[in-house]
């Protein structure tokens, strides 16, 4: 009984000549260890310091000076799209939970070790979980939001299985409370119009306070936070005012100086998400319909002064992809990043965002995030120094190791580990 124990508990894996960037903002370590034991982080700082026990199994992993830092967390993806250039992300279901599937793989294998889901499809992408959770597949850690809660309109035709129609605070109330019955991690609610919705009016308010309000408060009765997808400054003040905790978008938020300081007083977090237009602005856009590139370019500018202001007022910016739009396709999620930077965040700044900020975010910073004692060994190992350009952290050439709960859940095809230390079906850097 005893051998059995000792079988089953995961030997110690050092992570050796790394330069470690540990998420938390530090200035990076050269020459660093970072220890894990059964999936957690017990050292991590310069060689020299390290003293590992003399009884104990170590599996050395040298990684010759490459660059370790935690896995990057995408606080706004949605799985159920592939980028597809209508925006149609519609198939049969049996589809649609192996697209899901395969889109959260593409995140893991691009270094995403955790990504936020804020839109899904009929459900399906619990039943994914579910079985990446069981151990059937090896798939990224994910927080659910279910069903984008809207009032009436058009976009809830155009993306049947997304939306959940609510009107009214009595249905709003009905319909976070069954999205807690599925299982969501977070209530997401579309505050104002959507830019990917061709008659949707972003600058417009579309829940009222009363609905925004008693969303949040049925949320917190479970512990839940609230997501809400909004862009103009109307629904952002009332969506602020109500409690939400992470404003998406936020594309006009630069014409309201009184909810920017609101925002940076309560903490409530950006999450500006230039992808979607910085993708179809520089994408083959012959296949995009005219109204998603003409407003993605009109909207574009407006998107990145709000950064700048947030910025500049202290609000807490957290990194969202929206991958799944078109031609932001999941796996080059790392994009945002740089477009974060180009906007006017500092290197690192942007690298925070997207790693201990964003699971500040998620409220999932007490176990992720860093590369800390005490912390998930969620690990992301980049040939190169991604501070020096962060479009590296999508470059698929420079991604070498991917580890998930101190499992390698992704590595380059080159590269052999042992055994002991693969996820049950390691996948291949940028696949
Ligand atoms: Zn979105």
């Amino acid at each position: 009984m005893f051998l059995r124990i000792l079988q089953d508990m995961d030997a110690l894996i050092a992570f050796q000549n790394i330069t470690l960037i540990d998420g938390a903002g530090r200035e990076p370590v050269a020459n660093a260890t970072v220890a894990v034991r059964d999936g957690k982080i017990i050292y991590a700082g310069k060689a020299k310091k390290w003293q590992p026990s003399h009884n104990e199994d170590i599996i050395n992993l040298d990684y010759g000076g490459k660059y370790l830092l935690p896995g990057l967390i995408d606080c706004h993806v949605h799985l159920s799209g592939s980028g597809e250039p209508d925006s149609q992300f519609k198939v049969d279901d049996g589809s649609m939970a192996l697209k899901i599937l395969s889109n959260a793989r593409k995140n893991l294998a691009a270094g995403i070790t955790t990504v936020r889901d804020l839109g899904g499809w009929n459900e399906l992408e619990f039943a994914v979980r579910r079985w990446i959770q069981r151990g059937e597949f090896t798939g990224p850690r994910m927080m659910l939001a279910g069903r984008f809660i809207s009032i009436t309109e058009s976009g809830a035709d155009y993306y049947e299985g997304m939306y959940r129609v609510a009107d009214g605070v009595e249905q709003v109330l009905k319909a976070v409370r069954e999205q807690i019955k599925n299982g969501v991690d977070l209530i997401k609610l579309g505050v104002t119009g959507a830019v990917l919705v061709e008659d949707g009016v972003p600058g417009a308010t579309h829940f009222n306070f009363d609905e925004v309000r008693v969303a949040v408060e049925e949320a917190a009765k479970f512990g839940k936070r609230v997501a809400a997808h909004a862009h103009g400054i109307d629904g952002i003040r009332k969506a602020v005012q109500a409690g939400v905790h992470t404003i998406e978008h936020g594309t006009f938020l630069h014409q309201g100086p009184d909810v920017i300081e609101e925002m940076a007083r309560r903490g409530v977090f950006l999450v500006p998400t230039l992808s979607p237009g910085m993708a179809v602005i520089n994408g083959d856009r012959s296949k995009v319909p005219a109204w998603i590139v003409d407003k993605l370019i009109e909207t574009q500018d407006a998107a990145k002064e709000s950064l700048r202001r947030a910025l500049e007022a202290g609000v807490p910016i957290a990194m969202g992809s929206d991958a799944g739009t078109p031609l932001n396709y999941h796996g080059e999620n790392g994009q945002e990043v740089h477009w974060m930077n180009e906007a006017g965040m500092k290197p690192m700044d942007a690298l925070v965002s997207s790693t201990s900020r964003a699971a500040k975010a998620l409220g999932w910073d007490s176990r992720l995030g860093t590369i800390e004692e005490g912390k998930t060994a969620d690990i992301l190992i980049l040939d190169e120094n991604p501070l020096e350009d962060l479009r590296r952290l999508t470059d698929k050439k420079l991604i070498r190791a991917v580890f998930l709960d101190g499992k390698l859940a992704a590595r380059h095809p080159t590269d052999s580990y042992p055994k002991a230390i693969l996820a049950k079906d390691c996948l291949q850097v940028g696949m």
